[in-house]
Parts: C-alpha cells; sequence; structure tokens
C-alpha cells in the first residue's frame, strides 16, 4: 500500500519509510509519486491543526493516503512559545541561528529550574475515504544557558536531556527518544489496529 508524505525532506521520507515498511506500507514523496501539491499555509492554532490541513490537503489533491507532521518546541516559562510558531520565532522563517539567539535572551534571567520544555510533534494520516488519524509525540527537556553539540538541527544545540543537548546526540540516539520518534513510532501501532478496522469493525 502506497502512503504519501507532505514533505519535501528525504529525511522525513527515509524515517518514515523504515517504521512503517513493517506494515507493508511504501512511503513516497510528492515527487516519488508524481504528483504535485500546493503549498499548504500553516495557519493553525496547534500542532495537530497544520499537521491536518497539510495531510488533507495533500489526500484530496493527491486521491492517497497522506501522512504529513508538524512540530515545534513549547517552552514553560514562555507560556508555551515559540509553539506553531518555532519555525519563524525570530521573524525569519527556518533562521535556526537568530530564532536560538531570541530563545537565549528571552530565558537570560530565568533560572535553570524552571527552564522546562518540550518538544512536540503532531503526525497526522488522512483517507481518501475521510478517515484519520492523529498521534502525537512529546519530548521533555530543558533549555541550556548556551549552545552545545554541532549536530541536528533548529534549537537541537539548546535542548538538554539529562546532561547533554539533542545537538551532543547521534541521530540514532535523538530518534529513540525524540518527539517525532515517539509520534511515528505511536502512528506505526495505531496504524496496526486501524487499518483492520473498517467503519469501526473490526475486519475478520
Ligand atoms: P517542522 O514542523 O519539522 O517544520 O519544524 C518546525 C520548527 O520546529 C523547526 O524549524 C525547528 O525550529 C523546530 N523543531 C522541530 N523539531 C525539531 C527538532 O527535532 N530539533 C530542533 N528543532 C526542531
Amino acid at each position: 500500500m502506497d502512503f504519501l508524505i507532505a514533505t519535501h525532506n528525504m529525511k522525513k521520507q527515509a524515517e518514515l519509510q523504515r517504521i512503517l515498511e513493517p506494515l507493508g506500507i511504501n512511503v513516497l514523496t510528492a515527487e516519488m509519486a508524481g504528483k504535485i501539491l500546493s503549498d499548504v499555509e500553516e495557519t493553525g492554532e496547534t500542532f495537530e491543526e497544520n499537521a491536518y490541513l497539510k495531510a488533507s490537503s495533500g489526500c484530496r489533491e493527491s486521491g492517497m493516503v497522506c501522512v504529513a507532521d508538524d512540530s515545534g518546541l513549547a517552552v514553560d516559562a514562555l507560556d508555551g512559545a515559540p509553539g506553531v510558531y518555532s519555525a519563524r520565532f525570530a521573524g525569519e522563517h527556518g533562521n535556526d541561528k537568530k530564532n536560538n539567539e531570541k530563545l537565549l535572551e528571552l530565558l537570560k534571567d530565568v533560572p535553570e529550574k524552571n527552564r522546562t520544555a518540550r518538544f512536540v510533534s503532531a503526525v497526522c494520516c488522512c483517507f481518501p475515504d475521510g478517515r484519520q488519524l492523529t498521534v502525537r509525540g512529546e519530548c521533555e527537556g530543558r533549555i541550556a544557558f548556551e549552545p552545545h553539540g554541532e549536530g541536528g538541527f533548529g534549537y537541537d544545540p539548546l535542548f538538554l536531556v539529562g546532561e547533554k543537548t539533542f545537538g551532543e546526540l547521534t541521530a540514532e540516539e535523538k530518534d529513540k527518544i525524540s518527539h517525532r520518534g515517539n509520534a511515528l513510532r505511536k502512528l506505526a501501532r495505531e496504524l496496526e489496529a486501524f487499518l483492520n478496522t473498517e467503519n469501526g469493525e473490526k475486519k475478520v
């Protein structure tokens, strides 16, 4: 069974392929499936809404089962910010350096015990028959006082789990505990049960 993933990011395609392959699912980007998808504006107020906007649009336009994710960082001392604005926290979309500088500046007077935060990933899967499945994965941590490590992307150098930041972990170490890893593993578990039911009835 072919699933479309609404991203151009080949790392996300490969990660989802690895996780869904045991269920007999083949994960394709729009390019791989020969489809053209419109860019979707992320106007939702939650990660789940944004993941749904992307997955439902991809499903409608392609006629295929479509999976999309939305993720970001929620900092307790900032009432959950940057949240759905994580990619454009400092104004310019995807400027990791400026986003990290802004975060450190806002937290400069916040003591260690109050620097708690979590990465969140929502993944939505929409089916052409109208059914949908949404899961959420989280990873709890703290915001460091300065960047550590060269690995990963985004807020990784500032996100501490225990004594190390995500920027100091290998990709495999991060996958095992990350919000995205947790969400995708949950998706695989729920999808297995979901694909065995039709209209809420268990398939025999
Ligand atoms: P996206 O939903 O994958 O596009 O992520 C949105 C934004 O959230 C990214 O631009 C990053 O700033 C932040 N983010 C999401 N996941 C991670 C992560 O695993 N590490 C660091 N930053 C992340």
